[in-house]
């Protein structure tokens, strides 16, 4: 009998959960640990801050799901990891042991990087359907009095689709409700050039938004560092190579979000061996810690070096499919050991991403992820606004139903050529 143990019961904990109940033996066990009851839709967020979704169609309640999946579920969170002893110190005082840990905890964020910076100071937020409810607030009070906005995503960001959604469906709502020639708008970015997105651009990602920024006249300041935020003022430096400040700006604002730096999460920050110095999780191709084998870990608390050097440091995005790739080689891999084999799953890790604008979008497919890529496109259209509406529906339905990958949605992968795993090892 084995005590497998998912740790984080977000998008990729929750679909780890689903995955390997079909690798279990008869009499292992299978415990998902999360820090709240209620699984939410992280890529919904930015509609919720809007006013375009409410927070109850994107939450839904895991103990029902998870009990008749016959999965354990430990809602109180996780104060500590302890490796060597195969143990979680819960924040109950409780302890968890396991036999193999998958750690999927997410990212810490990192607001108390910048004074003044989030949701607790000036900025708001949509990382967290909470901050997303609480930005919708600053919204209204911005249509009641608009003023000046600013979006982005700071210095040491990795997160930078979300930005772009953001301003973007700001200005379609802001357009729909004929303000928006009171409201002047501003990106705010890390990147070294728009469009980036921490990849160093997709296909034409760069010419796509720049050429929507300027039709919807957002303008841009890339290589931004944001020094400070106070009440309506926001300090960045616009930097140069070798970190020589090149302009500095104070932007006035009503309204702003801010993308901030992602770390790993306390329970597993500062663990010799199990992560880097930033708290993420140090994995080989197998997703499989190299200092403690029998702990994998998947999703944004995974260490993934840059992309290469930029005068702002600015990350890698680990962005839903690639997260999900990582899920499958995970599931097949404890499932080799399990059964007695060893892992050889590896998973793609190719960024598919569909941007939504509110009223088109954008969609891009990147694999590898490092260029020179094999696939390396990016398209405009209507259609990504109603896909992306529609995986939406798909994903919040295969939550509820305690299903990770249904045939139809391997056919659709299939078809377009886009593939999870690199090797099947069984
Ligand atoms: P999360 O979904 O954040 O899950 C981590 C979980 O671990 C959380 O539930 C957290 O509560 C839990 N946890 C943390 N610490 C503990 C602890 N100590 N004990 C117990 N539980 C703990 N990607 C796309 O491909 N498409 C998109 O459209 C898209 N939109 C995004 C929009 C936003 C606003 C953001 C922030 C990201 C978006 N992403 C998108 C990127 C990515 O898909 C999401 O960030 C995704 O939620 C990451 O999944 P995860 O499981 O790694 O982390």
């Amino acid at each position: 009998m084995a005590d497998i143990v998912v740790l984080g019961a977000g998008l990729g904990g929750t679909i780890m959960a689903y995955e390997l109940i079909d690798q279990l033996g008869p009499d292992d066990r299978l415990t998902l640990i999360g820090q709240e009851a209620r699984f939410h839709f992280v890529p919904s967020n930015p509609w919720v801050a809007i006013g375009w979704r409410e927070r109850e169609q994107i939450e839904i309640d895991l103990a029902p799901v998870l009990a008749r999946r016959n999965v354990r579920f430990l809602d109180q969170g996780a104060k500590r990891v302890h490796p060597q002893d195969n143990r979680i110190e819960m924040n109950t005082g409780e302890d968890v042991t396991y036999d193999y840990l998958v750690v999927a905890t997410g990212p810490e964020l990192a607001f108390d990087e910048i004074p003044g910076l989030g949701p607790e100071g000036e900025t708001n937020s949509i990382c967290h359907v909470s901050h997303a409810v609480k930005t919708h607030e600053a919204f209204e009070a911005l249509a009641a009095k608009p003023g000046p906005i600013i979006v982005g995503a700071v210095q040491g960001a990795s997160c930078f689709g979300p930005a772009y959604e953001f301003a973007l469906i700001l200005d379609t709502e802001l357009r729909r409700r004929k303000l928006r020639d009171k409201v002047p708008m501003t990106f705010v970015t890390a990147e070294p050039y728009i469009g980036h997105l921490g990849l160093d651009g997709v296909g034409d990602t760069k010419g796509l938004l720049e050429s929507e920024f300027r039709n919807r006249h957002i303008k841009w300041i890339t290589n931004a560092k944001v020094a400070s935020v106070a009440a309506g003022a926001m300090k960045v430096e616009e930097m140069a190579d070798g970190g020589v400040v090149a302009r500095t700006h104070d932007l006035p604002f009503s309204f702003s979000m801010m993308l901030p730096a992602f770390r790993g999460v306390a329970a597993v920050r500062g663990i010799e061996g199990l992560t880097n110095p930033r708290g993420f999780v140090l994995i080989d191709k197998h997703q499989r810690n190299p200092a403690f084998p029998n702990i994998f870990a998947i999703g944004v608390c995974v260490a993934i070096p840059p992309i290469g050097p930029t005068p702002v440091p600015v990350g890698v995005p680990k962005t839903g499919f690639m997260i999900e790739s990582m899920v499958t080689a995970t599931a097949r891999n404890i499932g080799a050991l399990l059964r007695g084999g060893q892992p050889k799953t590896e998973a793609t890790w190719n960024a598919v991403c569909l941007a939504d604008f509110g009223d088109t979008g954008i969609a891009f497919v990147a694999e590898p992820q490092i260029p020179p890529r094999n696939v390396n496109w990016s398209a405009k259209g209507k259609w990504v606004h109603t896909a992306k509406a529609g995986f939406e529906k798909y994903f919040i339905h295969k939550v509820k139903k305690g299903e990770s990958e249904p045939f139809y949605e391997r056919l659709v992968m299939e078809r377009l050529g886009i593939r999870k795993l690199k090797e099947t090892a069984d």
